[in-house]
Order: C-alpha cells, then structure tokens, then sequence
C-alpha cells in the first residue's frame, strides 16, 4: 500500500501551499531532518515561454512555495530544467521564475551541463544524457503540472521527469520510440534509472501542481487551462500519476505510465492498493475534465511526416564501429535491443549495422570494452543543433 496526499488548493499563494506541502510532507512521514543539510534538486515543468495562466508551466509561486519549504527544512535548493526548444533564460522570464529564483535565492543548473546515466536493468532504453544537478542531488522534489498530453495523454510525475534530458535532445527520443506506448516505456526506462542508477537512490518527493491544471490539446499552449484546485504530494510517482487521473477522471487504461509501469514494478497504479490522505477524493474530483483528442494509436508523433527511418538516419546520430579499435567480441550485438548488429561475414573487420533497425539507444557504446563505437552525426542534423554524448 502506498500513500498520496491529496488537499483542496484554490489559489496560487506561496504562502498557503507550502503550508499544504509541509502537511502533505509530515502525513506521509517525512520531516525536516530529510532535507537538512541535502542538496535538493527542484524539478519543475517549464515546456515552454508562457505566462503562467496559460497553465503551460508550474505555476511560479507553486515553484516559490517549494524553495521555500526546502530552505525552511535546511535543504539547499537547485532548480533543473530543460525547456523543449526554447533558451531558459527566455522560458524564465516569461514565465516569472527569474524573479522567484531571485527573490527567493535558488540555484539554477545550466541545463547544457550532462552526464550520462547508464542502466542496465532498462526494458529498451538504458542510456540517457540528463542534468548533472541530478547526480549531485541528494533529494529529487519533482513539480509536475497536472496536464493533457496529444502523445502519452497525461502530463504528470512520470513525464515530467522527461525534462531532464537536455533540450532538443528530446526531439530526438520521440523519433526513436514513436508511439505513445512506446514513448511511455522509454519515460519509464528513465524513470528506473533515475530510481535505481545510482549506488546511493535518490529520495523522490513529488508535488503536482494541480490547482490550475489543462485540458484538451495539451501540453503546451493548444491546451486550455481548467481550473482543477488541488495539491498532490507522494513518493510514488505511479500513484501520485494514478491519483492524479482519477481526480480528473481520465481513463486510467489510456495512461501507459500508469499500466506498463504497474507491470514492471515501478510503483503503485491501482487505485485500491493506494491510501488517500488528506481530503477526500470525491469531494474534489473534477467531472467535466475533457482529454486530448490526440492522444492514442497513432500518436501525432508517428505521424508526424519527419518520423521515419529515413529522417531518422538524416537527424540523429548513427554509431559506428571503428576497424582499428574492434575486437570482434560481440558484446554490442549481445547488448542491443534493436537486433540491429549482426556478426561480421567474415569480409567485415567490424560487425554489421542495420540502421533501419538501430533505435539510438546507444547501449552499445556504452557496453563496448575497447571504446570501439563512435557517432556519426546524420546529415540534416545541423538544423536541430543537438548532439548525444
Ligand atoms: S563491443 Fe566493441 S569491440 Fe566488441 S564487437 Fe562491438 S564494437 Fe567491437
Ligand atoms: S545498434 Fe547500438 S544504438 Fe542501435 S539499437 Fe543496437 S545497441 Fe542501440
């Protein structure tokens, strides 16, 4: 049985949710000692330059309210985000966050500053290029919005871990994992590794931003914003999500965040084996929610006319095997997902890609022994001006 914290939270008053935040925090027994003296990583949702009553963006004073419970709680606070296409300097002045993290004196992380996580443990995806903030935190506050979405139909914890991954980068994932299944297995391949990658787990704090959600074509500014006034906080991704869904009753079976990650173990999706605290359920639900007609097979993204194998091998980048450094050992071809490397006809120093079936997850870069596998950047790749480490 996992626990959510669920509150009525009608207007955007710092001052108010962090006294919602801290009651959230302290029925599900975490207290103060858990931020004190930690380094703690606030993820917000800020997709892209909007005023915040569009409801793009976590709300600033929704971001406001988390530094100040994490420095009232002795943490130290680093805001990490990557907006999908714009500058975060540009997304943060829209949006009003350059004068929270002024007035309220929050760390920002350059979002251009990654590393790479690599887990084996991955269904498909096992390697992914995110902040280095999120190394070097000891606790992960994440503030998701609580949103439509065209391709995985809702916006919320799990997804909104996705913003690690650097900028345009992120185009990139969508042209390996295409539909919305696919898309929500590769966000739940992130999300275990964020989960267990590390040797020291992070702890997970999520707090959606449910006070003004969006509806329709979300999650960017097609959406229209839907007055929801909730506050919902858990350690369980899955179950804040779960909740979350059925507040605004979403059909659950439509979440693949929700239903694969249920099956792999990732947390807690069934609504049974979750314990509401706080206010009841129904006396904030939200019935006259509307989903995004997007969303579903065959997503916007597969779609979309650029999203074939063809464009794939122009815009992303292809690894390559080197002659000179290659052993023959065969563990990139054990390693990949794709089956996409087969063994070298006896005429090839190296073994032999099929780039029609290389879904660039890169595990074979990453396993290779000698550093054998380089990246070959695609031809039209100038015009997203993205790189993979
Ligand atoms: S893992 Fe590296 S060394 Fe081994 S076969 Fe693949 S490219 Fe060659
Ligand atoms: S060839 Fe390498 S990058 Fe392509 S799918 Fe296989 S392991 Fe992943």
């Amino acid at each position: 049985m996992t626990e959510v914290y669920l509150t009525g939270c009608r207007e955007y008053d710092a001052k108010e949710i962090v006294g919602k935040m801290m009651s959230g925090l302290s029925r599900l027994g975490i207290v103060s000692g858990a931020l004190q003296g930690r380094r703690v990583l606030i993820k917000p949702n800020l997709l892209n330059a909007s005023i915040p009553e569009k409801a793009v963006v976590t709300h600033p004073e929704f971001f406001r309210a988390s530094v100040r419970l994490v420095k009232a709680w002795g943490g130290r606070p680093v805001m990490a985000e990557s907006p999908a296409f714009q500058p975060l300097a540009k997304v943060m002045k829209k949006t009003g966050y350059d004068r929270v993290v002024n007035e309220e004196g929050c760390e920002v992380a350059d979002p251009k500053d990654t590393a790479v996580l690599f887990w084996e443990g991955g269904e498909t995806f096992k390697r992914f290029e995110i902040s280095k903030a999120f190394f070097d935190a000891d606790v992960v506050v994440n503030l998701p919005k609580l949103k439509t979405h065209g391709l995985t139909y809702l916006t919320g914890a799990v997804k909104n871990l996705f913003g690690l991954v650097y900028g345009l980068n992120k185009s990139q994932w969508h042209l390996r994992a295409r539909s919305g299944e696919e898309f929500s297995g590769l966000l739940l391949d992130l999300y275990a590794a964020l989960l267990h990658g590390f040797e020291r787990p992070k702890t997970f704090i999520h707090m959606m931003d449910a006070v003004t959600g969006m509806e329709g074509e979300g999650p960017g500014i097609s959406g229209v914003p839907k007055k929801i006034g909730a506050l919902l906080v858990g350690q369980d991704a899955l179950s804040v999500d779960a909740v979350a869904v059925r507040l605004v009753n979403l059909d659950m079976h439509r979440v693949h965040t929700l239903t694969l990650g249920q099956k792999r173990k990732l947390g807690t999706a069934a609504l049974e084996d979750i314990q509401i605290l706080g206010d009841r359920l129904d006396a904030l639900e939200v019935l006259d929610y509307v989903p995004s007609k997007a969303a579903g097979d065959p997503s916007p993204v597969s779609r979309w006319p650029l999203n074939t194998n063809f464009f794939r091998d122009l815009l992303i980048e292809r690894p390559v095997p080197s002659k000179d450094r290659c052993t023959l050992c065969y563990q990139c071809k054990a390693i990949c997902p794709g089956g996409a490397i087969e063994k070298s006809n006896g005429r090839s120093p190296v073994p032999i890609y099929n780039y029609h079936k290389c879904i660039r997850c890169y595990c074979c870069m990453e396993i290779c022994p000698e550093a054998a596998i380089r990246l070959k950047r695609g031809k039209l790749q100038w015009l997203f001006r993205t790189r993979a480490k």
